[in-house]
């Protein structure tokens, strides 16, 4: 993969919410289904002082025509009730520049762009030109298919009309093989997106990745263990009868339970803290760079090999010695301590790649002996 590289404006989120202490909590139903539902869960959730905003899809993206597709309109009637009532911030998702107009006319104070959305840079595009020169906050959840470049395009979309407040909403990854979760987490790809624009607010959607209520409390300490900067969690007065999403709902009851029951750790410690891990990092650092010689050690004498049976004519595979070589290096890994599971994929990566430089070698006609 090419390395990514970019060049955001971000507004740290304490600069434009005022969040006193911990993650940003953004909770509401999946869909504004009635006034009576939508009122009824924004009063319970407002009594969660952890809840800054209320979300709630008005426009919902179906995959098949004729399913509940949001209250349009009507629906941010009821929203604007609930914030007046409530005094919670409201956000909805958006996803083409009629909603952003009948947004805005309504208050709504902060817009979302869904994954199916993001997948395409021309909604996002119209989107963005829809908002220019608003002040709106916008979140971007990430697409659905596992795309880091086309998640930070459509956060580069928005910001280049001069939105600066953005926050990016992690919600999982679509994955072909088996899985407990509706949308796989795959963290690699959000830490990377930190690392990247590290002022980038990155709410977590646990709701989403998790699709069943049961994986949320995990999905949620697992997020602010990695420095995530909030959560948004679906919540409805009456989960079991929602008419969308109703297997990931939780209560505002349960949500509150949830919120309690996060550890919230510290990003950093003391100074004996700091000095225990600066050394503990360091030696971390010596034996990455012992690994990476062995590993080259190793490749040399694959070549080695490799040259020695071109020359006498033999094939590259040998699958008796790679059965055997397996089911050693697992036995000693695992008395080792090491992950069977994690041990198979290290040394199946060795071996392809042992293959791949000695089928290099095979194709090289006159390299030197
Ligand atoms: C939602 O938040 O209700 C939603 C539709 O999410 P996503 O775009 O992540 O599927
Ligand atoms: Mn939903």
């Amino acid at each position: 993969m090419q390395p990514v590289s970019t060049d955001l404006q971000i507004l740290p989120l304490a600069e434009w919410l005022h969040i006193v202490d911990g993650p940003l909590i953004i909770a509401g139903p999946c869909s504004a289904e009635s006034e009576e539902q939508l009122l009824k869960t924004a009063e319970q959730i407002a009594d969660i002082p952890a809840v800054k905003i209320f979300r709630s899809g008005i426009w919902k993206p179906r995959t098949r025509p004729g399913d509940f597709e949001g209250a349009g309109e009507e629906g941010l009637k009821w929203l604007q009730k609930v914030k007046a009532k409530y005094g919670l911030k409201t956000t909805v998702e958006v996803a083409e520049p009629s909603h952003v107009e009948l947004a805005l006319k309504y208050d709504v104070d902060i817009l979302w762009i869904g994954a199916r959305t993001v997948v395409n840079p021309f909604s996002v595009q119209a989107i963005a030109d829809a908002i220019k020169e608003k002040d709106i906050p916008v979140m971007v959840k990430n697409p659905i298919n596992p795309d880091l470049k086309l998640w930070l395009g459509a956060i580069e979309r928005i910001n280049s009309v001069g939105i600066n407040k953005i926050i990016a909403v992690h919600r999982g990854f679509h994955y072909f093989e088996k899985s407990p979760f509706r949308n796989a987490p795959m963290w690699e790809i959000p830490i990377e997106l930190k690392r990247l624009a590290p002022r980038l607010p990155i709410v977590v959607d646990p709701s989403h990745i998790s699709g069943r209520r049961d994986l949320l409390q995990t999905i949620s300490q697992r997020a602010l263990d990695l420095e995530m900067d909030g959560l948004m969690i679906e919540s409805h007065f009456d989960p079991q009868h929602a008419i969308t999403d109703a297997a990931q709902q939780i209560s505002p009851d349960e949500l509150k339970k949830l919120l309690t029951g996060l550890i919230i750790r510290k990003k950093t410690g003391d100074i004996e803290f700091q000095h225990k891990l600066e050394e503990l990092r360091t030696e971390v650092d010596k034996i990455d760079g012992e690994l990476l010689q062995i590993l080259a050690r190793r490749m040399e004498i694959i070549d080695e090999i490799g040259d020695y049976k071109k020359e006498n004519k033999i094939t590259i595979l040998q699958m008796k010695r790679w059965a055997g070589i397996i089911n050693d290096r697992l036995s000693q890994g695992t008395h080792l301590g090491l992950d069977s599971d994690f041990l198979t994929r290290l040394l199946n990566l060795i071996h392809d790649e042992s293959i791949h430089r000695q089928t290099e070698i095979f194709n090289k006609i006159n390299r030197k002996k």
